[in-house]
């Protein structure tokens, strides 16, 4: 069986295992879903000769691969591959039903006969990039889940081909698989990083072909309470203070140009996506988000300055403002001795002739969070497109490749050490 044929066959085991993610669940994992598929990864890496595998109460399953190498040879560097076991949740059926179209030939690929789906080629022209290549589809009620699933089972098909290859000499691996990606984070937070003595890590989750990201967002999550003071209207006068206009004369310090809709590449922004109140309390809900750290923090100094000035403003109210770190930008963990991990993935693609698409990536990877932990952690793709989407696909040529980066870079780090 050639490596794409591992790989898929692999991806639709896992794919059969229901794992979305539910952002309202007050567990880790939040679904049960993820503890089966962690079950199976468990087995799978331990017969492909991966050790010490462990699980922790959070589904995050970590396993070992030990060095293989020649007497003498000089030392080489821990490295760990890490991949989220959650599909995400955007209003679409959690099951995934994936459809492998062989050899495709162009044109519009019917997802569901029956319910007649398409992804067609007048809205997604980048179809015609993968002409005569296999390509997986959902059934069209749901994501594909290749974000995350493709790199799951790239991951474990490299490990499959260093098992198979007693020639192929390798450092130190490790391999972990997370829950709850999708909706935080909080399975990459949830986990204790002792578990993972890596010198660096790699995430492969990003999408299609060339894709390497190493500068994501710093990210915090902001949220206003507001408590003001009611009266009947015969009494309201000098009185009343109402907590929705408040919440409102905040808004209204904020930069307007500074916001998603009015920014791109590597602009930051402050995005209220929540508001909730009454006549006695409001909350506000905000996302900051820059990849500069410096304005980044200075973001957030402005906000708590707002907040005093709402303050001096509306006395008799009450305000409180809590900022929460989310996680931070891989590039800040990346400093010059640790630059390694980035050049590495850029030789990779490189010796195997992939065009190199360097992003910076407006949002966040398991690895955004890993960095200011201490391990950076950079990320690749996996080859699939149009994640979070119906239209969802994964051009099995373009997958196979990053699985041939993932085995490069085993290549790379042990020659170079
Ligand atoms: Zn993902």
């Amino acid at each position: 069986m050639n490596l794409q044929e591992k790989i898929l066959g692999r991806f639709l085991r896992y794919a059969a295992v229901t794992t979305q993610s539910r952002p309202e669940s007050e567990v880790i994992p939040s679904t049960p879903g993820q503890w089966e598929l962690a079950h199976m990864l468990m087995e799978d890496i331990a017969a492909l000769g991966v050790r010490d595998v462990s699980i922790d109460e959070h589904a995050v399953v970590v396993g070992r691969l030990p060095a293989r190498l020649p007497e003498g040879h000089a030392p080489v560097p821990v490295v760990g591959w890490v991949a989220h076991m959650d599909t995400v949740d955007v209003g679409m059926a959690p099951d995934i039903h994936p459809v492998v179209i062989r050899n495709y030939q162009g044109g519009d690929i019917c997802q569901n006969e029956e319910k007649q789906l398409f992804i067609s080629v007048a809205e997604h022209p980048e179809l015609l990039r993968y002409i005569g290549q296999d390509i997986v589809v959902s059934d069209g009620t749901s994501v594909l889940g290749a974000d995350d699933k493709a790199a799951v089972a790239n991951i474990v098909t490299a490990l499959e081909v260093l098992h198979d290859n007693p020639g192929i000499p390798h450092g130190e691996i490790y391999v972990c698989f997370v829950p709850d990606e999708e909706i935080g984070l909080c399975g990459a937070k949830a986990m204790d990083v002792a578990r993972l003595p890596v010198d660096f890590a790699y995430t492969i989750d990003c999408c299609e072909e060339g894709e390497l990201v190493y500068q994501t967002f710093n990210a915090a999550n902001v949220r206003l309470d507001i408590t003001g003071v009611t009266a009947h209207p015969m009494s309201s006068k000098n009185n009343v203070v109402n907590p929705i206009l408040i919440a409102v004369d905040f808004l209204n310090l904020l930069d307007r140009g500074e916001t998603p809709e009015h920014t791109e590449k590597t602009e930051g922004f402050i995005w209220a996506h929540g508001i909730e109140g009454n006549a006695l309390n409001t909350t506000l809900k905000l996302l900051i988000r820059d990849h500069d750290r410096e304005k980044f923090l200075a973001k957030k100094e402005y906000l708590k300055a707002c907040t005093e000035m709402m303050k001096l403003r509306h006395p008799k109210a009450r305000l409180s403002l809590t900022i929460r770190d989310d996680y931070g930008n891989v590039n800040d963990a990346i400093t010059p001795d640790k630059r390694k991990c980035v050049d590495y993935l850029f030789r990779a693609m490189d010796e195997l002739g992939i065009e190199i698409k360097d992003i910076a990536m407006r949002g966040g990877t398991d690895g955004s969070y890993l960095s200011t932990r201490g391990i950076p952690t950079p990320n690749y793709f996996t080859g699939a497109l149009n994640f979070h989407s119906r239209c969802e696909f994964m051009p099995m040529g373009a997958v196979e490749k990053s699985c041939r980066v993932t085995l490069k870079l085993i290549e790379l780090i042990t020659d170079n050490g």
